[in-house]
């Protein structure tokens, strides 16, 4: 009797025993969810997605990117938009060990801004409105060459070259860059690099001016845009341009989706507040893949909370339909940043970088893109090590 008392007792304390092994064992499995640093062998927990702008090869040999990719792997990027120039060969090569080291691959080539080339017609190019062209009398830099998106050879050039990427089985995407007007407004953070006050459109900036472009427009609104005397004014000629970008965008998304192939673009921010401002990027209207707004906030003067709400803007402009990855200007000298003068070198110091992550992640982003990560300092990579593997 005392037994058999005894044994049912010990046939509960069991029971209880093993219940609470199994909470044990759950509340460690929750913890171990949630614990914030990744290790070894452990079970995968949350990390923001990364992304990095990144070019060459240079002179580098087949190992010496191969330890570069590892080692930007293991620093948490995630996909790499490589700029190789034009040539397959360099796609292929850098795209083979990219991928090897685990990481994404997209070819980053630049679309309405060409090195002038023979494959090139030096009539394709746009001219401002001083009838000026941009193959010979480019604004700004000397390298502005910025094509016109109403031509047809233009339209053919760029299928052609960008077909021949996408064809690559080393490349799952393709990354449009300069997919855009020259800036008929510079960033306000760049007007005393250039000496100007850009406070409207003025003629030398305002493109495209062609006869094909400016005879469309007339066919299509009636409005003879060389007799108008402020064009900033008329806004079928602004959404005339936007559609035309707008255009080339649509046909190559369609060269990339054909070949079953990824396409997304570097945008300006907004689209509202800047890019259709000052580039004539209506991209919210864009069926591209993933949007990478380049929050460069020096270049507007401002902080890094800036990031936040021009990531908002972004994903409520596109209705959250695609991933907006924000994209982040690094400086690459931090403790010369406040004497530097050219806003090229400015960027966001090591403080700033867990800010500019969480304003970009609360606000919608669906990931985060690094320029370029030659660009961060040590200091950058400690902070931005603890602020990816958060869940913000
Ligand atoms: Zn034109």
């Amino acid at each position: 009797m005392k037994n058999k008392k005894f044994s049912k007792k010990n046939n509960h304390y069991i029971f209880y025993r093993l219940n609470r092994f199994y909470l044990v064992l759950f509340t460690l499995l929750v913890v171990a969810c949630n614990t914030p640093r990744q290790k070894e062998g452990s079970i995968k927990k949350y990390k923001v997605p990364c992304y990095a702008w990144s070019s060459g090869p240079g002179s580098a040999t087949d190992e010496e990117l191969k330890a570069n990719f590892m080692n930007l792997k293991t620093k948490g990027i995630d996909v790499l938009l490589y700029n190789g120039g034009q040539n397959y060969d360099t796609y292929k090569r850098v795209g083979k060990i990219a991928k090897a080291e685990g990481l994404g691959f997209h070819a980053w080539i630049p679309t309405m801004k060409q090195n002038l080339q023979e494959e090139l017609n030096p009539e394709w190019y746009a001219v401002n409105r001083k009838g000026e062209s941009a193959y010979d009398k480019p604004a700004y830099v000397s390298n502005y060459h910025f094509l016109c998106p109403s031509l047809p050879g233009v339209k053919d050039y760029l299928i052609d070259m960008y077909s021949k990427i996408a064809d690559l089985k080393e490349v799952d995407g393709i990354h449009l860059d300069y997919i855009r007007f020259p800036d008929v407004i510079l960033a306000p953070g760049l007007w005393e690099k250039y000496g100007l006050v850009m406070d409207k459109e003025y003629p030398s900036y305002d493109y495209c001016y062609c006869d094909t472009c400016t005879s469309n427009f007339k066919a299509q609104s009636g409005i003879d845009i060389t007799d108008v005397k402020d064009p900033s004014q008329v806004q079928e000629w602004k959404q005339f341009r936007y559609n035309l970008i707008t255009n080339i965008v649509s046909i190559l998304t369609d060269v990339a989706h054909r070949r079953g192939k990824q396409i997304n673009a570097a945008v300006f921010p907004g689209p509202n507040s800047i890019a259709k401002k000052i580039v004539r990027q209506e991209w919210d209207k864009w069926s591209i893949d993933a949007f990478f707004p380049m929050n460069y906030n020096d270049f507007y003067l401002e902080d890094a909370k800036w990031i936040g709400t021009v990531t908002k803007e972004a994903v409520t402009a596109i209705k959250n339909n695609k991933p907006v990855i924000s994209g982040l200007f690094i400086c690459p000298d931090p403790a010369k940043k406040a004497t530097e003068t050219d806003p090229e070198y400015h960027g966001l110091l090591p403080e700033e970088l867990e800010e500019a992550i969480r304003e970009s992640m609360q606000n919608g982003a669906a990931g985060i893109c690094l320029f370029t990560p030659d660009r961060m300092t040590e200091e950058h990579w400690k902070v931005f090590e603890n602020a990816i593997y958060k869940k913000y």
